[in-house]
């Protein structure tokens, strides 16, 4: 491939990424329980990561709205998977957070429910995307989630939020880090994402994956 047609492609694919987001984005429902998750067949992908990793800011920043997802620190509130529906061509799913210090059992037993059964029977869940703290980097709470998505064979990939937070060398610590772990567990894709909502690091590039996504 020229030079030329790289270039071209990745205009294109910038292009196809923005165009997506510029889409109405509409909230469709919380799901309490899986029985309330809705049926659907657009393409769908999932958010998933610790509380305070950074996700409602997150998917407020991909959609370009302040208030879409709603950024809390408020832990024990219902947790509900969020659906948004994205022009009609993507649908987004908002998993609660998960990993408080101090949750009471039944809460992490009820997120356990409401996240595993919606994982194992999700036939439009193309990816879910696996947010970590680039501070923190992967707690056994996210090795665990790691777990649930091998188990239900869907395939992840890492995203760091919050990477204004560091130095570029302290980024590519963890980065390495991570890929090292990352490249041991088969359903993960290798590529990791680096993020931040708040300076707007790497949500072009995210846009453009979940546009490819939303494509195939
Ligand atoms: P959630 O619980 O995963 O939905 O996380 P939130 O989006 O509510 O964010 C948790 C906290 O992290 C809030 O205080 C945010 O302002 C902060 N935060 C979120 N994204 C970033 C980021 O990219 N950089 C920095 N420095 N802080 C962030």
């Amino acid at each position: 491939m020229h030079m030329q047609d790289m270039t071209d492609h990745n205009e294109a694919a910038l292009a196809a990424g923005r165009w997506l987001f510029a889409q109405t984005c509409t909230f469709v429902l919380g799901a309490a329980g899986p029985e309330q998750i809705p049926d659907s067949t657009l393409p769908e992908v999932a958010f998933a990561g610790r509380s305070n990793v950074g996700k409602s800011s997150l998917v407020n920043a991909l959609t370009g709205r302040r208030t879409l997802a709603r950024v809390s620190n408020t832990p024990g509130r219902t947790q509900q998977i969020n659906f948004f529906n994205l022009g009609g061509r993507l649908m987004l799913a908002d998993l609660p957070g998960y990993g408080f210090a101090k949750a009471p059992r039944d809460l992490v037993e009820q997120w356990t429910l409401l996240t595993d059964s919606y994982l194992r029977g999700r036939a439009p869940l193309r990816r879910a995307l696996l947010l970590i703290d680039a501070r923190h980097g992967l707690k056994n709470t996210d090795r665990k989630v790691m777990t649930m998505l091998n188990i239900a064979a869907v395939s992840y990939q890492c995203v760091l939020t919050k990477c204004d937070k560091l130095t570029d060398a302290g980024l590519q610590v963890t980065m390495d880090t991570l890929a090292v772990e990352v490249s041991r567990l088969g359903a993960a894709h290798p590529r990791i994402f680096t993020t931040s909502a708040r300076v707007g690091i790497g949500i072009e590039a995210l846009r453009v994956e979940l546009a490819e996504i939303a494509a195939a």
